[in-house]
């Protein structure tokens, strides 16, 4: 089924689905895949793949979706963003994907390189994430158009949403920009990182009364590790809470800790999901456990939790992530 299908019909349930970013190195390919394989184990929705700054990461992230999309059931939706590239080479791109059978694409305006503090658009590129949702569209009806026929599965285009409210100015602009992606072809939002409910309620509340109908998917870490959560901060400027950052970093039995961080996961898994939420997108940073954990606790890892491990938990390494 299609990710945008997924959220336009009842299913029950709230949809499950992780994020992964792709391997750095060849030793971590295979650590990698370990873990898509027991996320793939608990019949997620989709697994969302990212895209490095400056398309960094292009060739490790379509190889990445095509193995999943090769070798699981698990629908993999490829991120994109519009950094660096003119808009032919991000048509060319867009075609590429959609040749190797991508039906689910993440559309984003992207994150600057690490060594541009501030967005600057390609000289013939696209400014912003609603841009490249139009574009995708675009180039999907000229080749159903040239086919003379209407694809076997339509295509989902999901698009980014801020319940931290920190990519715009405002969170009038943030919603402002939700909209221009809805009204461009966006079939549904993922969130950033939060740790608030009420942050996403708010968000939501705001921005249904400024006419956004897309469903607005909440983005959840497992609050397991205090320095990724401390690096998250300094990337998004999210901040973790206060309370909970204290007693993770005061602990110092690896797996008590592990606990701490999923209770409290959990506790806000479920006040998303009491407010209403369609699903649960979960950050992974390529590690399975925790977030198999925080699954567990909702009741929604299909019965196949995995039991901490103590030898690779995601406690023991910490890469960072987007
Ligand atoms: P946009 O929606 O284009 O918004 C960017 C800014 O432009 C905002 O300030 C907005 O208010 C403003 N704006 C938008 N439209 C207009 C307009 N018409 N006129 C004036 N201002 C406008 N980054 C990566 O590099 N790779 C990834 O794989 C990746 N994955 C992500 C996954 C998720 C779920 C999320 C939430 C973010 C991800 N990011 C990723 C980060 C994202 O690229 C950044 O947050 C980026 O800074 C903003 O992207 P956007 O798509 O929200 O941009």
């Amino acid at each position: 089924m299609s990710t945008a299908a997924l959220y336009a019909q009842p299913l029950g349930r709230p949809t499950v689905s992780f994020e992964i970013f792709p391997p750095r190195t060849p030793a971590a390919a295979a650590g990698l895949w370990r873990t898509v394989e027991h996320l793939a184990a608990v019949g997620p929705d989709y697994i969302s793949v990212t895209y490095g700054a400056s398309g960094s990461t292009r060739e490790s992230s379509r190889s990445l979706v095509r193995q999943i999309l090769g070798e699981t059931s698990v629908t993999a939706v490829a991120h994109l963003t519009c950094v660096g590239a003119s808009r032919d080479e991000v048509s060319t791109l867009v075609g590429e994907f959609l040749d190797e059978g991508v039906r689910d694409i993440l559309a984003l305006r992207g994150d600057p390189p690490k060594d541009q503090p501030d967005w600057l658009p390609h000289p013939q590129g696209l400014a912003y994430a609603s841009e490249l949702v139009a574009l995708i569209r675009q180039i999907e009806h000229g080749r159903c158009a040239e086919a003379r026929r209407r694809p076997d599965e339509p295509l989902s285009i999901a698009v980014a949403a801020y319940p931290g409210g920190v990519a715009s100015p405002t969170r009038g602009a943030d919603v402002a920009a939700l909209l221009a992606k809805q009204a461009a072809g966006a079939d549904y939002a993922l969130t950033q990182v939060f740790y608030d409910a009420a942050a996403y309620a708010g968000l939501v509340r705001e921005a249904r009364a400024a006419g956004v109908h897309i469903p607005i998917v909440p983005g959840l870490i497992p609050m397991t590790d205090p320095g990724r959560l401390s690096r998250l901060e300094a990337l998004t400027g999210v901040e973790p809470p206060a309370d909970l950052m204290a007693r993770l970093v005061a602990e110092d039995d690896r797996l008590v800790r592990h606990r701490v961080g999923i209770r409290a996961s959990v506790d806000l898994a479920h006040a998303v999901l009491d407010a209403g939420a369609p699903g649960l997108h979960l950050y992974t940073f390529n590690k399975y456990e925790a977030a198999l954990d925080l699954l567990e606790g909702v009741n929604l890892d299909g019965g196949a939790s995995s039991a901490p491990d103590l030898a690779s938990g995601p406690w023991v390494s910490a890469p960072s992530a987007h």
